[in-house]
């Protein structure tokens, strides 16, 4: 029997852990009452143009869409449930579940609020418990301890334990080993390949690349030529050959990783964004999870950009701004982005947009020295210093931890799950 070369890194076990319908999940386990009813997490009720920023199980079956209307969502769904964002309350069930992954392993990397990667290979092997008994155990006691469920994917990389966790769902475990990738993996559309986008999916195919097993096979030269230096990195993802670590999150470290140049998160709506207040709700649910990744990530940005793209598809454009001094706060990246939108859109009937991106770069580590006159000014530092105490509290005592209030930070009280159609992730990994 011929022994195929088993994948670099092959030993490892890595889990991908993925909290389903986050948001609306969390509201339900939250408000027993409203378990098993269709609920979407909304703009504010008197809102007259207010959208789905997240939905149920119940909701989703119902056929209504995140980011259309509410009166739309309604007329599908009789009965439907509006419930008002509470980000508080999903930091606090964020960390509640990474406090159950740290009883597994120290090697635990949050990627947003819902996700994380767990590195179980040094537990496993001192428990002598298998992979997929502990992924069940982690999902059960989710379930029990969170009343959420998960999807978890079990790999030895990163990238594979993700493709797995968004394999089946929800509440389902997936495995994906050097015997069965070939056949999950490789014939998935390239787009499920993380790191893949909207638009490094359009150069694939005009190559005849389509699925991520065609980037596995495909020539190093023809992906280079094609994609720079990216090519070569997906085709390795693609392969299996990823052997970045699970990066414990680790404040005190201060650690920057320099291959990530630049966070950012984005929506594509199914319906038209025509208010103002729609654009704003937006614009500040997708400036809190940027700066939260930035915390993560131990640094600030100076240069916030907004992507727009208009309703009819034919307008599409980028603006950007750099600021005196680099920032991680939520309501100062909202802030920046909300200005340059307004700058430059006349944001009524007359051009409804589709898409919004937020993007934070240049980026710097947040042990960085600063200028002198912003190190005196108060105000940002009293800003900058509640953000970061709120997320140190909430990450040492998850279950007695603060929420925003409202008078602070209103309107960052907003979030929403955007993942199937918009993955979060570093943009400008490479
Ligand atoms: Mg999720």
């Amino acid at each position: 029997m011929t022994e195929r070369r088993r994948p670099a890194g092959a030993h490892r076990v890595v889990f991908h852990s993925d909290m389903n319908a986050f948001y609306a999940s969390v509201e339900q386990a939250d408000r027993p009452e409203l378990r098993g009813r269709p609920l979407v997490v909304g703009g504010h009720e008197e809102l007259r143009h207010g959208i789905v920023l997240a939905k149920s199980a119940e909701a989703k079956a119902a056929g209504v869409k995140t980011g259309e209307a509410l009166w739309e969502a309604r007329a599908k769904c009789p009965g439907l449930v509006v419930v008002t964002p509470r980000y508080g309350l999903y930091q606090k069930y964020s960390l509640l579940a990474r406090r159950i992954y740290y009883q597994y392993t120290d090697l635990v990397e949050p990627f947003g609020l819902d996700e994380a990667w767990l590195d179980l290979t040094g537990s496993l092997r001192l428990v002598g418990a298998g992979a997929l008994e502990t992924a069940a155990e982690i999902s059960e006691r989710m379930k029990a301890e969170l009343g959420c469920t998960v999807s978890i994917g079990i790999s030895w990389n990163k990238i594979f334990a993700k493709f797995g966790s968004d394999y089946r769902k929800p509440d389902a475990i997936t495995a994906i080993t050097p015997e069965n990738y070939r056949d999950l993996v490789w014939s998935a559309p390239a787009g499920e390949l993380l790191y893949v986008g909207r638009a490094t999916r359009k150069k694939l195919h005009s190559s005849g690349i389509d699925t991520i097993g065609d980037i596995a096979r495909a020539s190093p030269e023809l992906l280079q030529r094609r994609l720079g230096k990216m090519g070569g990195v997906l085709r390795a993802f693609a392969r299996g050959e990823d052997e970045t670590p699970v990066k414990p999150y680790d404040a005190a470290r201060n650690e920057v990783d320099h291959t990530i140049k630049s966070y950012g998160n984005g929506l594509t709506a199914p319906h038209d964004i025509a208010t103002p207040e729609d654009a704003k709700a937006l614009i500040y649910l997708l400036s809190e999870s940027v700066a939260q990744r930035l915390r993560e990530g131990r640094v600030r940005a100076s240069t916030i950009a907004i992507g727009v793209r208009s309703a009819d598809d034919l307008v599409s454009y980028s603006r950007q701004t750099t600021l005196a001094r680099a920032t991680n706060v939520t309501g100062r990246i909202a802030r920046t982005a909300w200005e340059l939108l307004e700058a430059n859109e006349p944001l009524d009937e007359t051009r409804p947009l589709r898409g919004l991106h937020v993007r934070a770069s240049g980026l710097e580590p947040m042990d960085a020295p600063q200028q002198l006159e912003l190190a005196l000014d108060p105000r940002l530092h009293m800003l900058e210093d509640l953000d970061e105490t709120i997320d140190d509290l909430r990450r040492r005592f998850g279950n007695t931890c603060v929420q925003r209030g409202a008078e602070l930070l209103d309107e960052s009280l907003l979030d929403l799950d955007i993942k199937r159609d918009n993955v979060i992730h570093p943009v400008g990994y490479f």
